[in-house]
């Protein structure tokens, strides 16, 4: 089987020598072999100890069911390792920055595309962001990435003549909120490639579309004035899920520095706390991550944060199965969940509810608060209130964002 010796092969050499000394001792079928190394093979990645040479064989049971109760043992222990809260305080991973060799500009067509949540439905409830990719892939190196998965290049992309492509685009009248940083990081090549003065011209031909730069760097690109419709976000996450699984990317305090110099340079603010991860201690620091955020930002900085939490389709599983870097990521329970996999939907609850009712009340009531791509059950029970369709859920937002866009240009001196 092609599989299971190119799992073989990829296991660290103690490993091999334990698994050849149990399939010869004990009688596997040719699946359950494959799920031994499949399990070996996570347990490598995760940096956790090999389940042979844990496993304690009960003594003198010769009645040939050997191989069953060492099966039934290691889904036991990998069960217990998959739904109990990840521990990272005996976890260093060896970093590995996936080299990009280097900045091309691609003469690329620029499109406008849908966000990737599944067509309408009851699935998830989808804000309908519109995307475009003006530079794809990244430089950082979060080991949890799709983008990285679906690029496999090693070189980012920057679409040229940037500009006049972005003034060149038709938008129909259903276009009000337009993201950039789904195939990559917004801000972090800065204006190298001429991508924010093109945003900025874009911005000021439709003042009435939001166009949103998200990022996880502290590169200051503040130095200039945007539109109002320019909108900074930030994706936070928990400090030991930053050191442990979001490579080469700034600080909390980064982050956070550098949203304070996008709402001193008078723009809307917003984060997404994402993708929130369930290990040993997320109550306290998720919580710390809403103290940071409430301790510098006013209400009315912020357009709106947004809560979510890890998914994978079952290609990026597989990629990431086989890069084989040393992440915990992939330590959890992996229910199905809208044509992912992601945590249980209990798990999110707990989650969820904790970073929201961990802000004070009037961060909670001035800011437009969302679930990213989850499903409809968690509205209620998370924040309070529901919406029948993503339609409704569009409208909301954008009329949220109409409001704080005005009061921002009121402040501004603009109204
Ligand atoms: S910042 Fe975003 S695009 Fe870049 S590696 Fe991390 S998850 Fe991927």
């Amino acid at each position: 089987m092609k599989a299971a010796d190119d799992i073989y092969r990829s296991l660290p050499e103690g490993t091999r020598n334990a698994l050849s000394c149990l399939f010869s001792a004990y009688h596997f079928t040719e699946s359950q072999k494959l799920e031994i190394l499949k399990e070996e093979a996570d347990l490598r990645q995760w940096k956790e100890e090999s389940f042979t040479s844990i496993y304690k064989a009960p003594e003198n049971r010769n009645d040939g069911r050997n191989g069953d109760r060492y099966i039934m043992a290691m889904r036991a222990y990998m069960n217990h390792l998959r739904s109990s809260e990840t521990d990272y305080s005996d976890f260093t991973p060896n970093i590995h920055p996936r080299p990009k060799s280097r900045v091309m500009d691609t003469d690329k067509e620029l499109v406008l595309s849908r966000c990737p949540c599944p067509v309408d439905g009851e699935k998830t409830r989808c804000c309908k962001l519109r995307t475009l990719d003006v530079i794809e892939q990244c430089a950082f190196s979060c080991s949890y990435c799709s983008v990285q998965a679906f690029y496999s290049e090693n070189e980012i992309h920057a679409v040229s003549d940037i500009k006049n492509k972005l003034l060149a685009l038709d938008l129909d009248d259903s276009v009000w909120h337009i993201g950039t940083g789904q195939a990559s990081d917004s801000i972090l090549l800065g204006d190298d490639h001429g991508t924010l003065t093109g945003l900025i011209a874009f911005a000021e031909k439709h003042p009435d579309v939001i166009i949103e730069l998200k990022s996880k760097s502290a590169r200051n690109v503040f130095d200039r004035k945007y539109p109002e419709n320019i909108f900074f976000s930030w994706s936070l996450n928990a400090e030991t899920i930053i050191r442990k699984e979001e490579h080469l990317t700034a600080s909390l305090d980064g982050r956070i520095e550098n949203a304070m110099r996008a709402r001193d340079n008078g723009n809307l603010v917003g984060f997404h706390i994402h993708p929130m991860v369930y290990f040993r201690g997320w109550e306290d620091e998720y919580e710390a991550v809403t103290r940071r955020i409430s301790s510098e930002f006013k209400a009315e900085d912020l357009f709106a944060i947004s809560i979510g939490t890890l998914t994978f389709t079952k290609s990026v599983l597989k990629r990431l199965r086989m890069q084989g870097e040393e992440s915990r990521i992939l330590e959890m329970e992996l229910t199905p969940a809208a044509g992912k996999f992601s945590y249980p939907l209990d798990v999110k609850r707990r989650m969820f509810s904790h970073v929201y009712s961990s802000f004070p009340q009037d961060i909670q009531d001035g800011v437009f608060f969302y679930l990213c791509m989850e499903d409809p059950s968690l509205w209620l029970p998370v924040l309070g209130r529901e919406y029948g369709c993503d339609k409704d859920f569009e409208e909301d937002m954008k009329r949220n964002y109409l409001m704080k866009r005005d009061m921002l240009k009121v402040r501004n001196g603009i109204l």
